[in-house]
């Protein structure tokens, strides 16, 4: 579904964000990246819905080589893959049920969601994703009202109302304490599982990725440098 080949890129002030990653994630996976600060997990997975432009290689996602996608191609994308984040990116201002929402957005548009024309169905769907990592009592507070763990819940189910291929999650533990952090890993887990959502996610702690992975891959200043399942992680490192 993902294909990194010979994959670089150079920021532009010249610093070194990856360096020839080869890499291929199929349907389904649940794959996590591991690496100290500066490694490049970021640059990996901002690279694959281009919120970053790779310099050399090609990249593909479902037979589509991205670095060769603009406008319309570029918004195509991003609607098919879902971005947590470690911050969650949530309107603080906005309801749990407004922001969930708006996870259509990249399917509505921007002005059909201005004057909230969204569909009926688009609102259930809201719901039952909110109902799916448990959030839905808190559907008309105030997002900046919710803990962190709650407002990533709350991301989740954003993500999962744009109904989308691929999941990027880009440490969206940091920010919480160890028994959160495992709440919010064992619900990416289940819709992984369930939904079958390829995924991806970059965590710092290895015994993190150890319980949640099925496939590792670790990275060192812009390198893949490990790439296996968790059974293999004590033997090659
Ligand atoms: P990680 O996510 O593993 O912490 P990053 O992908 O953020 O690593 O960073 C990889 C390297 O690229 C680091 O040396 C970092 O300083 C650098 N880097 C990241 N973003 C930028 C940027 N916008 N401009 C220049 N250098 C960057
Ligand atoms: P992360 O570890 O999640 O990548 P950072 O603290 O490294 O977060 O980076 C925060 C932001 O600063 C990111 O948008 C990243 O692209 C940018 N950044 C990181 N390193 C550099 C750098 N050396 N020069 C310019 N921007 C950078």
């Amino acid at each position: 579904m993902i294909t990194f080949k010979d994959l670089s890129l150079v920021y532009p002030n010249g610093t070194p964000g990856l360096k020839n990653v080869n890499v291929t994630i199929n349907e389904g996976e649940f794959v996590v990246i591991v690496g100290l600060s500066g490694a490049g997990k970021s640059t990996f997975i901002r690279s694959i819905n281009r919120m970053v432009s790779p310099t050399e290689g090609e990249l593909y996602v479902e037979d589509e080589n991205v670095l060769d996608l603009k406008g319309k191609g570029l918004r195509k994308l991003r609607t098919k893959v879902g971005m947590i984040f470690q911050n969650y990116n949530l309107v603080n201002r906005s309801s749990v049920f407004k922001n969930t929402i708006s996870g259509r957005l990249g399917h509505t548009g921007t002005l059909r969601s201005i004057f909230n024309l969204y569909s009926k169905q688009d609102k259930l769907r809201a719901y039952e994703n909110l109902k799916r990592v448990n959030i839905e009592e808190y559907i008309y507070q105030r997002a900046d009202q919710l803990s962190g763990g709650q407002q990533q819940r709350v991301s989740i189910a954003r993500v999962l109302t744009q109904d989308p291929k691929l999941i990027l999650a880009d440490e969206p533990v940091a920010s919480l304490d160890p028994p959160t952090s495992h709440q919010v890993m064992q619900y990416l887990k289940k819709v992984n599982q369930e939904d079958n959502i390829t995924t991806i996610v970059n965590l710092h702690f290895i015994d993190m990725a150890m319980e949640y992975a099925d496939r590792i891959i670790g990275m060192r200043d812009g390198e893949v440098v490990f790439d296996g399942p968790v059974s293999e992680v004590n033997e090659k490192t």
